[in-house]
């Protein structure tokens, strides 16, 4: 019912395109291949990366949209999702109505679309993030999160997917560069430093710690600064220990807060294995509970300010930036397994929290397509 309530107003010839392509197959890269590609961007290939895109995306697209029109709990209805289903309907639309890519002339103005395309979806997160707030506060304040394990699991899916599409433009656009950077492949990096990103990530979480509280512990780096990783996204990587970080030093200054010990540092361990490159974040923030670890990588779950309290404020305006929306682990989590990592959380209630992010060492794992 709410899903054909949800397509009123579109023509059904829209409808029908979108349902037709979204029942197409799709059709995964993986990392080796995108850089193998990417190394020798000729016209040809140029050529070739636009034609592929130019049928691939409207079918990851459809897909997206079909779903965000579906889903349990009204939550297809509610105002920030409509917005969100329509900024997928619109680039459809834009790829579908762009014609036959021939020479290139037609490549160089495809590319210019898909740009705008990956600017116009900037903000789905934070917009998909206020449904889903929209919804809770509609729902009864006792209902459990296992309810929602449907809309979970829909995140994940749809959170995936917009990585691949943004991976995918990203790296296409990015071959274009008429300056390229040696050991640089469009996203793809051939010697990234571990160490090095883990560092930059670590200040900046470090600054917004310090913005935060006044103050920010100290955070640790051990392993071999030299070490380059033969093939990595490296925005990527910074994201992931960026939102460890941020999540360990809020564990370890809401622990010492108070007191007039020296909070103990957050320490990062890399280390350089032949399948996994793995980084460990390891801190003394007093760990989370047992009861509390199977929530923790859900989109509904944070401690930050927590919804179901109904004391709490919903004032948007004062959602604090070291922890908000309760996103910082399942999205990292996606951005790990998306070439074929992992990211586990490991507790000690009392004490702290190791959370160790793997890297898939040779990037052959085809992209998860949901
Ligand atoms: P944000 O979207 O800003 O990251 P958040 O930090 O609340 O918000 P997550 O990073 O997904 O969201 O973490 C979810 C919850 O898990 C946190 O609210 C916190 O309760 C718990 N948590 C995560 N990491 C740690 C840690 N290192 N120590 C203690 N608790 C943690
Ligand atoms: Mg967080």
């Amino acid at each position: 019912m709410a899903a054909k309530k949800a397509w009123e107003g579109f023509s059904k010839g829209l409808v029908e395109e979108v349902q037709k392509w979204g029942s197409m197959k799709q059709t995964g890269v993986s990392l080796r291949y995108m850089m193998k590609f990417g190394s020798r961007p000729t016209a040809r290939n140029l050529l070739i990366s636009a034609q592929f895109l130019h049928k691939e995306l409207p079918i990851r697209i459809a897909r997206r949209a079909i779903e965000l029109q579906s889903l349990p709990y009204g939550l297809s209805l509610k105002p920030a999702v409509i917005k969100v289903r329509d900024w997928y309907l619109d680039s459809f639309r834009d790829l579908r109505s762009f014609t036959d890519i021939k020479d290139k002339s037609d490549e160089l103005d495809f590319t210019q679309m898909i740009k705008m395309i990956k600017v116009r979806h900037n903000n789905v997160v934070p917009m998909m993030a206020l449904g889903v707030q929209q919804l809770k506060k509609d729902m009864n304040p006792k209902t459990d999160y296992g309810n929602l394990e449907e809309i979970h699991q829909f995140l994940d899916r749809f959170y995936m997917s917009r990585i691949g599409i943004r991976m995918l433009i990203g790296q296409h656009v990015a071959l274009h560069d008429p300056n390229p950077t040696p050991d640089i492949v469009g996203y793809i990096h051939t010697k990234m430093s571990p160490v090095e990103v883990a560092t930059h990530a670590s200040e900046d979480a470090r600054s917004i710690c310090l913005r935060e509280y006044g103050r920010a512990p100290d955070v640790n780096i051990y392993g071999d600064p030299n070490f380059k990783f033969p093939r990595y996204v490296p925005p990527h990587l910074h994201l992931m220990v960026f939102e460890l970080v941020k999540n360990s030093l809020r564990a370890v200054q809401e622990r010492y807060m108070d007191s007039d010990k020296v909070p103990p540092p957050v320490r990062i361990i890399v280390a350089d294995g032949l399948e996994d490159v793995t980084i460990k974040v390891s801190d003394e923030g007093g760990g989370i509970p047992r009861s509390g670890l199977p929530r923790i990588f859900t989109y509904l779950y944070s401690t930050a300010k927590n919804p179901l309290d109904e004391q709490s404020d919903m004032d948007l305006e004062t959602v604090t930036t070291m922890a908000g929306y309760g996103y910082g682990l399942p999205i990292s989590r996606l951005y790990a397994k998306y070439f074929g990592g992992d990211l586990q959380i490991i507790s000690m209630e009392g004490y702290g929290t190791d959370a160790y992010l793997h890297l898939s060492r040779l990037g052959d794992s085809q992209e998860p397509l949901p």
